[in-house]
């Protein structure tokens, strides 16, 4: 009997594995994807898809696609082999003879039954499986309550396709006619970049003072270097964003309340107040990390279900805990794909070794420039923008083969 992989997520730590699916056919496998959504957006670009710098499609990656192409298009030809809701999703769809095939699902994963091997989807249907793969990712939730006017938009900066609801939120407003006020709350990379990008947004649609405020918390770029704070503090200043240092304890009306009695007005507010894992793993009875992921070994693999894995932000890598950057979901990617077939056809498992923090950042500032940070070395400038350009193109061809850009 074929056996049968399920991928929770079509993301940054899964590309790897989506992009070489064909092992996993000739070794007789099944796979299935289980997404919300059928396509992924690079969250590298994302800041510059808000600005207007990148087209949605130049960031995005058609994961249902890469599924079908892979499959020889056999999922392509089954759309229906899903069952309705309440239903089960048999091991894999139907065909492929002694070969595994493909299968996307549009659908989220709700809870997991470890023990009898089997997913709940949100829409009531279940998924068993004989190894499954969780890659969902993280959230980001405002840390304060939010009762918002209507006309009010509330964007956390995850799913990264928020920043385009975003974008277009304060271009209709602009062409309106109106001076809309922006709030960026948050302190840390993506919450400058964001503002840095919001700016760039409102300055290409010709807007001459930007209203622009940014709450950060205990500060800008907490824990970066000296002089890559003071760059981030002029990138936004010298075009005439607002900072406060302080928190936000609701978001009221069109009012966002800070913890000192002040108060920001906003028509868009990007929260940007960091990740945490969802929900999913603690309601299933998982071996869990301090902050809720999921706790892997170094085989990226449950100490408890040794065939349930994990990479990227919904996990916790007990061996060596890692901070949630897109970076380590992309180096697990290799090391998952790997075990998953290593597991599933008895072969050896391989550790994941790559948990060096002194990599290359670049942020994106939003004016064509970019702050480039490795270890103590800081730099800025237009070449800092070329270079993160080119890296974050080549990460887009190098699953481009399979990841075909879509239209918006
Ligand atoms: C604005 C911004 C900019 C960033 N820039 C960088 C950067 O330049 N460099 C960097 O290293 N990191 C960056 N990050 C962090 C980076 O986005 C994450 O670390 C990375 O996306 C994690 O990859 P992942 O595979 O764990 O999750 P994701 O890539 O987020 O993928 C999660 C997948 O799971 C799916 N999913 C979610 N819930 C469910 C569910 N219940 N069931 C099934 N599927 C589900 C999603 O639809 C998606 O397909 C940035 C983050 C933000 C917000």
């Amino acid at each position: 009997m074929r056996r049968h992989l399920v991928l929770c997520g079509g993301g940054h730590a899964h590309l790897f594995t989506l992009s070489r699916l064909a092992a996993f056919f000739e070794a007789g496998i099944d796979v299935t994807c289980v997404a919300p959504s059928p396509h992924l957006s690079y969250s590298g670009m994302g800041p510059g898809m808000l600005s207007g710098r990148y087209a949605p499609a130049e960031l995005r990656f058609d994961v249902e696609r890469m599924v079908r192409e892979a499959s020889g298009g056999q999922e392509g030809r089954r759309p229906s082999w899903t069952t309705p809701p309440g239903g089960i999703i048999p091991p894999g769809p139907p065909g492929g003879g002694g070969k595994g095939v493909g299968a996307f699902v549009r659908g989220s994963v709700a809870g997991i039954d470890p023990e009898a091997r089997r997913l709940r989807l949100a829409d009531g249907r279940e998924i068993r499986y004989d190894a499954v793969s969780f890659g969902i990712g993280s959230v980001v939730a405002p840390p304060f309550p939010v009762d918002a006017s209507p006309g009010v938009g509330v964007y956390p900066v995850k799913p990264i396709e928020n920043l385009l609801l975003a974008r277009r939120a304060i271009e209709s407003r602009v062409e309106a006619g109106e001076a809309v006020q922006v709030l960026v709350v948050g302190g840390g990379t993506s919450a400058f970049e964001v503002a840095g990008n919001t700016l760039g947004l409102l300055t290409g649609l010709g807007v001459k003072k930007p209203l622009v405020t940014v709450v950060t918390g205990r500060g800008l770029l907490c824990g970066w270097p000296g002089r890559a704070r003071r760059l981030a503090h002029a990138a936004l200043a010298r075009r005439g964003a607002r900072r406060i240092t302080g928190r936000v304890t609701r978001l009221r009306g069109d009012r966002a309340e800070l913890a000192d009695g002040g108060g920001v007005r906003c028509d868009v507010c990007l929260v940007a107040t960091g990740t945490r894992p969802p929900e999913l793993f603690a309601q299933a009875g998982l071996a869990l990390g301090p902050d809720g992921g999921l706790s892997v070994n170094a085989f990226l693999q449950s100490p408890l279900f040794p065939e349930i894995f994990g990479g990227g932000d919904c996990i916790h890598f007990a061996p060596a805990p890692l901070p949630r950057a897109g970076v380590y979901a992309v180096r697990q990617g290799p090391v998952l794909f790997a075990n998953l077939l290593a597991f599933l056809t008895g072969r050896q498992l391989t550790p994941f070794g790559k948990t060096g923090q002194n990599f290359l950042s670049l942020l994106n500032c939003g004016d064509g420039r970019a702050i480039l940070r490795k270890g103590p070395l800081v730099l800025e400038g237009r070449w800092c923008m070329a270079l993160k350009d080119a890296i974050d193109r080549r990460f887009i061809r190098r699953f481009a083969a399979r990841a075909i850009s879509v239209a918006p």
